[in-house]
């Protein structure tokens, strides 16, 4: 009896290491993720099903961002390749385009947004692409659970063998969002509610104030050069001066000259405004291995940085959302307005 038993693991192990061997000699498929907020969901979805190799880095802007030579390389040799979508890798159009006309999976995470009707029109990119969709739809973590079901179904096109695997990580992880959206609702919140405006250097919370109640004021594109701009300014410094705003806030992944340019015109009136104690992520999230480096990490990061700045201390996190809050966004800074 003993023996049959060790007979019957001895041939489990077999098949065990025959799969292996048969996984070894399959190459994984491969997907190329343009953004890090894709690449987080790959990584997340995918288990390790996939090979991904993220193109863009930690404080990349992606509207900016040109494919190198190496990129159009990894995406010729790609299975699938996930991107953001409406419009936000500006510098992907021809690219994307050509990959999807060959036999290569191409996925917007936009799309299942577009499709529910959740997107925000009246967006202006550049000259080129004026009242088109905000891109900034992952923003709100709603929003992001579709895209996420959205790659569990592109996956299992890929990879038919893994569709339940997908489903099953896909809708685990969706449980999660839902924490985080209702742990970032309860603290953003707390800030009296005259006072919940976001003013930033760059028009990629739209949603993010959409999500949480907040009123969003972007500053990018005025430029204090021209007339024009110099009244724009003046009209956000009356704003904020009106309101009592006590902050303003400036994002990783663009300059913050604008913002200094009404602060400066509120210290000409008298008015002391502060800025966010850390910047806050807008397009591009931070470094792997960072708390930051997550989107999880990176929608609480902005919510930490946001109630520090106003001197509110944050809800409790929950137990199970992972990665946990690190300790430094939990103390509230004794600087803070
Ligand atoms: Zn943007």
């Amino acid at each position: 009896m003993k023996r049959n038993i060790l007979v019957a693991l001895l041939f489990t192990g077999l098949l065990v290491a025959n799969g292996r061997l048969v996984a070894q000699e399959d190459p994984l498929p491969l997907v190329v993720a343009t953004t890090t907020q894709a690449r987080d969901a790959l990584e997340i979805v995918s288990g390790e099903r996939i090979e991904i190799i993220g193109l863009m880095g930690a404080g990349v802007d992606p509207h900016l961002y040109r494919p190198t030579e190496a990129d159009v390389r990894a995406m010729n040799r790609a299975d699938a390749i996930v991107y953001s979508g409406l419009h936000l890798e500006g510098q992907f159009g021809d690219v994307l385009g050509a990959l999807g006309e060959r036999d290569i999976l191409v996925v917007a995470l936009s799309d299942p947004v577009k499709k529910a009707g959740f997107t925000i029109g009246g967006f202006t990119l550049s000259d080129a692409f004026s009242n088109v969709d905000d891109p900034h739809f992952w923003f709100d973590p709603r929003n992001w659970q579709l895209s996420i079901d959205h790659v569990a179904v592109q996956l299992a096109l890929l990879d038919p063998a893994g569709a339940d695997d997908y489903a099953e990580r896909a809708a685990d992880y969706n449980v999660q969002l839902d924490l985080l959206f209702d742990w970032a609702s309860e603290a953003m919140a707390a800030v009296p509610q005259d006072q919940r405006v976001l003013v930033t250097s760059h028009d990629a919370f739209q949603y993010f104030g959409e999500a949480f109640d907040w009123e969003v004021r972007g500053l990018q594109g005025l430029s204090t050069e021209d007339e024009a701009g110099v009244a724009d300014v003046q009209a956000l410094v009356d704003f904020v001066i009106e309101r009592d705003i006590p902050v303003l806030f400036v994002e990783s992944s663009v300059p913050p000259n604008a913002i200094e340019s009404v602060r400066e015109g509120a210290a000409a009136q008298g008015h002391d405004i502060g800025v966010g104690l850390r910047e806050l992520y807008s397009d591009a999230m931070g470094a792997p291995g960072d708390f930051g480096g997550t989107y999880v990490g990176m929608l609480a990061g902005n919510v930490s940085t946001i109630l520090q700045s106003w001197g509110l201390p944050l809800p409790a996190w929950p137990d199970d959302l992972q990665p946990p809050l690190p300790d430094e966004l939990v103390e509230v800074d004794a600087q803070a307005p």
